[in-house]
């Protein structure tokens, strides 16, 4: 894997270690010591590392230096990285020490020992004559914008959700949204569609379930206050009326879709993945794909974390099997036991089960038809730039809010409704497929999705509406003032 820019390693010499990514373009050669410096600063999961690398890439590309900062413990021998940084500690600087502990445990360790890591990281590249000029922090981590407001420095907020869900949380933040929101009520909030109680993240609806979970999601317009850009990961023509509605508090730049420019406009020639995936890829499935006719295959994943319970994974298991066609299905090794015995021999022939795959690659084959998939952000802003007609299983967090647009709003596919016990039952799932795939409205669902495709690669293509704001942030950097 390469990235699109030139590296440049700095090792400091604490257990700190870092890496510059730089870019030079032509024009700023001249001009080097008005290069700004971006400190990035991604909450460790991948779905938040993913779409942050790739800001940093298009910034690297338009001639920023960045320093890629991800806690030293995240990275074991599984992970495949593309020389990315390892500079900061959570508190817990081995996988091992990780894992024993709690989420909890972690996010409040990683703002004790983050802050502390941090600010050191910056004071040793500040001394070795690579002062920062921005901290770019996920929203998760609003004491990062505290700290590069310490030291002078502009921060931005990095929100790697939509700005739908953002309306939602912000509302919550505000006291303006009464959580945990009831059974019956239909929620009607600006900038947004009606929302039934099964629509919002599951975190307002069922509060209790991961104690502190929403105070971190409300907790990211914390930061706000501090910060002098605010950005999501989002197109602005997605979701026009939410991102019109947040801009009445804060000046949200729409800066998405932050996926490869391989896969989009292709203006940065190697940018073919994200480099740095916590599982390993195992790319047999391209040979595999290569073999099945176009549209044809069922590609089925549900992300890094989501957790299936055994029964909805039978479910899944039953209708895969029931369907005549193809599918590829990422079920992460920690999930694999939960699998019907023998089925991965018994879907030989029909079926491929991978631990882990390069999802755009497999996206972006002509042979995939359709994502069964749980609507994490990343995974549906991917099918939607890769124009994928999607089937939303979702499982937690903003998910469901997710799978929501794409039925109701983008039309470019369905959500499967889960019954009375909170499964998705086989027969609802083969008919959401088919209903993708071969129904009556199969046809202008994967029409939306081209739209949404194109759509997609013109905001961040030269003079969209996420270049432009991509460039904006970087010339008020470069003029050392907030506009
Ligand atoms: N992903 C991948 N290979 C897989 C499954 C997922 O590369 O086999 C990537 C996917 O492309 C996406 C990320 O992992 O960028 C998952 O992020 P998402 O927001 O969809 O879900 P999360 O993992 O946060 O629940």
């Amino acid at each position: 894997m390469t990235l699109p820019i030139t590296h440049t390693h700095t090792h400091t010499h604490t257990h700190d270690h870092s890496l510059i990514l730089k870019s030079k373009p032509k024009e700023m050669d001249q001009k080097k010591e008005q290069k700004p410096h971006c400190l990035i600063l991604p909450y460790p999961l991948q779905g938040h590392i993913n779409p942050m690398i790739q800001f940093s890439k298009r910034l690297a590309h338009k001639g920023i230096t960045i320093t890629f900062a991800v806690p030293q413990g995240l990275l074991t021998s599984s992970t495949a990285v593309d020389d990315i940084a390892v500079v900061i500690s959570d508190g817990y600087d081995s996988a091992a020490a990780r894992a024993g502990a709690s989420p909890q445990e972690r996010l409040l360790s990683f703002k004790t020992a983050g802050t502390e890591s941090t600010s050191r990281l910056i004071e040793k590249l500040r001394e070795g004559g690579r002062a920062m000029d921005c901290v770019v922090c996920d929203a998760f981590v609003p004491w990062g914008l505290a700290v590069a407001k310490g030291k002078g420095l502009f921060g931005a907020a990095f929100f790697t959700q939509t700005s739908s869900v953002n309306v939602i949380y912000y509302n919550v933040f505000k006291g303006l949204l009464k959580v945990p929101v009831s059974e019956k009520e239909i929620v009607q909030l600006p900038g947004l569609p009606p929302l039934e109680v099964s629509d919002l993240p599951s975190f307002v609806v069922d509060s209790e379930k991961y104690p502190g979970v929403l105070e971190l999601m409300a907790g990211q317009f914390e930061g706000v206050k501090d910060s002098d850009f605010v950005f999501v990961n989002s197109v602005y023509k997605l979701e026009e009326e939410a991102n019109n509605w947040m801009k009445k508090s804060m000046s949200v730049k729409t800066i998405g879709p932050a996926i490869p420019s391989m896969y989009l406009d292709k203006r940065l020639q190697q940018d073919t993945n994200y480099g740095l995936s916590l599982f390993k890829p195992d790319d047999t499935c391209m040979k595999w794909l290569q073999q099945r006719s176009p549209k044809s295959v069922i590609y089925v994943s549900f992300g890094s974390m989501a957790k299936l319970d055994k029964h909805q994974m039978e479910e899944l298991a039953t209708a895969l099997m029931l369907i005549d066609k193809h599918f590829l299905w990422v079920v992460r090794s920690s999930e694999v036991s939960k699998l019907p015995e023998n089925f991965t021999d018994e879907a030989s022939g029909k079926g491929l089960i991978l631990s882990w795959c390069s999802q755009l690659e497999v996206l972006a084959h002509e042979a995939v038809g359709c994502f069964v998939t749980h609507c994490g952000w990343n995974s549906t802003l991917e099918a939607l730039s890769l124009g994928v007609p999607m089937v939303g299983v979702p499982w937690w967090s903003d998910q469901a809010t997710n799978a929501k647009f794409v039925m109701d709003v983008w039309k470019m596919g369905v959500r499967a409704c889960p019954n009375e016990e909170g499964v998705v039952g086989h027969e609802e799932l083969v008919s959401c497929v088919k209903h993708v795939m071969e129904g009556e409205r199969a046809e202008e669902i994967r029409e939306n999705a081209m739209k949404w495709k194109e759509l997609a690669k013109g905001a961040i293509d030269e003079g969209g509406s996420s270049d432009r704001n991509i460039e904006e942030f970087i010339s008020t950097l470069l003029g050392g003032q907030v506009s």
